[in-house]
């Protein structure tokens, strides 16, 4: 028989594991859920034409939005239409909160097989 103390420690491991497994199931549906999103770094910047005479010289630049990105291996870099932006905008925001979630779930992930290697240590029979 187990001792009070180690029943008492391995209920609230099983409890946390649950809890965990809840954690997790609502990252993965989160991470399932159809939303647009793109693959890369959405960036925008001010930047100057170089055209001699245009107003931008003086001022802060024309607005541009860039979307960098991996192509075989190889860095590349897209520049998004105005008309496109307001999408291009929200589909680099659901990347980067994708790429968050993953990273969460790993956390979880990883803090649960800690706890569930805890409870097959201790659980087993103690033969003598
Ligand atoms: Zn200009």
């Amino acid at each position: 028989m187990l001792p009070a103390m180690a029943r008492a420690s391995r209920a609230t491991l099983f409890a946390t594991v649950h809890t965990l497994e809840h954690q997790q199931a609502a990252l993965v549906a989160d991470l399932l859920r159809e939303e647009e999103f793109v693959v890369g770094t959405v960036s925008e910047v001010h930047a100057r034409c170089g055209k001699p005479g245009c107003q931008c010289a003086q001022g802060a630049g024309h607005f541009q939005m860039r979307l960098l990105y991996a192509e075989g291996g190889r860095r590349r870099c897209k520049l998004v239409r105005q008309a496109d932006a307001d999408r291009v905008r929200r589909a680099g925001a659901r990347y980067r909160h994708l790429r968050a979630t993953l990273r969460a779930l790993a956390a979880l992930h990883a803090r649960e097989l800690r706890l569930l290697r805890a409870l097959v240590r201790q659980g087993g029979l103690r033969y003598r």
